[in-house]
């Protein structure tokens, strides 16, 4: 693409889809593998004619959105840029720092990516979905669908909604209840399969071609995985144009871990950042950590699990990507780790007791598996550390269930409050002792 005759006239889109093996260009269509070799397709740009069009400055002068990348992703002509979707917070974590292991914790160089926030529905998918339904839109798909672990549910039908597009979305029947609430509210179709995530794609791949629906995961897949980059490239700016250390990711399919790697390559060949080996690490449940299983193993390839865990949004058994993950944790040397479920809620109230957010289960896995990689000294105290916290826990409130007890009420007197602390709150009160005894003159 990048020596295209100069009788040509000039294309207005830089980009266009290639197979990541056999490196077979397909133009531009809703397809997701290649049809001579079956290896997955990926989005190429001609970096030559976009590098022109962008720099640290313009890019600062656009709004705080992840539409000020665009250059830098897959968007048609035609696209509706008017949702704020993505630049969430980069926040220093100093006191999750205090709590991880390794030693003079102040000094550690923590960073929390926060995705809980994400514009609308409170995760990283909204950022795929966002690249995705511009180029359903430029496809001519009426109906977009996904098969989903309950956040790409409440992504496609949210925005979906905003944008006129009907919806339909495939999910396992065991999702968390605010999941499923969280996508029929946007008046989604919602299609409950009594199986694991694993089924559902399989049955989605299987009518695709069938219906012209687009699915943002399936025929529309390596558009929608290039919204992934935007968590990349908001890092990187957010850190002053330059690269981490070390970047911890949670991993479900794989690919979100592998655009965070090809978007900081990105940046380095735009001449936007410094190069720097940045050390991937990967993070996934134990009771589904096909990846990390095989990133441990030494081996790329993937042996698929059958998933048994509270962190349903990475619940993914055969992940897509996962040999890409596994690839590019090891070729930067980093690791993979993984975490229990009771890891996992530890991992959620520690990251809301430090840092005040509330993340969901695989914010939980991220937390967790930090802790273990710092505990190994393979990720170092004083190196630029970035988590990368996906989605909110208001929406896996399920996962923290019998974790705390509700206390009973008390009458609203002051001598009920008075024997209240002094049965329930010992230690917190003799703390503020003064102020105890401010309360006995009346202050309480
Ligand atoms: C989907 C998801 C991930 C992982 O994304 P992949 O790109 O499939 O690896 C991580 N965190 C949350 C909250 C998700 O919903
Ligand atoms: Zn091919």
């Amino acid at each position: 693409m990048s020596n295209q005759a100069s009788t040509k006239p000039k294309p207005t889109q830089f980009y266009e889809l290639r197979c990541r093996e056999c490196h077979t260009p397909w133009g531009n269509q809703p397809i997701s593998f290649c049809q001579k070799c079956f290896a997955p397709l990926e989005v190429v740009y001609d970096w030559a004619s976009i590098k022109p069009l962008i720099s640290r400055d313009e890019i600062a002068r656009r709004g705080t959105t992840l539409w000020r990348y665009k250059e830098l992703l897959p968007l048609p002509d035609e696209y509706d840029a008017s949702l704020p979707v993505g630049f969430t917070p980069l926040v220093k974590a100093a006191n999750l720092g205090d709590a991880l292991p390794g030693g003079s914790a102040r000094n550690k160089s923590l960073y929390l990516k926060n995705d809980a926030s994400c514009f609308p529905t409170l995760s990283f998918k909204d950022r795929v979905v966002a690249v995705a339904l511009a180029q359903a839109r430029n496809f001519g798909f009426e109906v977009v669908s996904c098969s989903s672990t309950g956040n790409l549910a409440n992504a496609v039908a949210a925005q979906a909604a905003r944008g006129g597009f009907k919806a339909c979305v495939f999910i396992p029947s065991d999702l968390e209840s605010a999941k499923v609430l969280g996508t029929e509210v946007y008046g989604a179709q919602i299609v409950r399969i009594a199986g694991n995530y694993d089924h559902v794609n399989r049955l989605c791949s299987q009518i695709a071609d069938k219906h012209r629906w687009g699915f943002v995961n399936v025929n529309l897949r390596p558009y929608y995985a290039e919204g992934s980059k935007t968590v990349g490239y908001e890092i990187a700016e957010q850190l002053g144009w330059r690269l981490p250390d070390n970047v911890v990711v949670p991993m479900a399919g794989g690919s979100l871990i592998t655009k965070i790697y090809k978007a900081f390559k990105e940046l380095v060949e735009l001449g936007l950042v410094e190069a720097k080996n940045v050390k991937f690490f990967g993070a996934q449940a134990t009771g589904c950590s096909p990846i990390s299983t095989a990133v441990k193993a030494g081996r790329n390839e993937i042996q698929p699990q059958k998933p048994a865990t509270i962190a349903r949004s990475l619940a993914i058994g055969n992940p897509a990507d996962g040999f890409y993950a596994a690839r590019t944790i090891a070729s930067t040397g980093g690791w993979a780790e993984d975490a229990s479920d009771p890891e996992i809620v530890d991992g959620i109230a520690l990251l809301a007791e430090t840092e005040g957010i509330f993340t969901e289960t695989a914010g939980g896995v991220t937390v967790a598996s930090a802790r273990k990689l710092y505990a190994q000294g393979r990720i170092k105290p004083e190196e630029t550390t970035v988590l990368c916290i996906t989605g909110n826990g208001l929406k896996t409130t399920d996962a923290l269930v019998g974790r705390y007890e509700a206390s009973e009420p008390i009458a609203p007197k002051l001598a009920a409050l008075e024997e209240y602390l002094e049965q329930k709150l010992v230690g917190v009160y003799e703390a503020f002792g003064e102020a105890r005894a401010g309360a006995r003159g009346g202050v309480l």
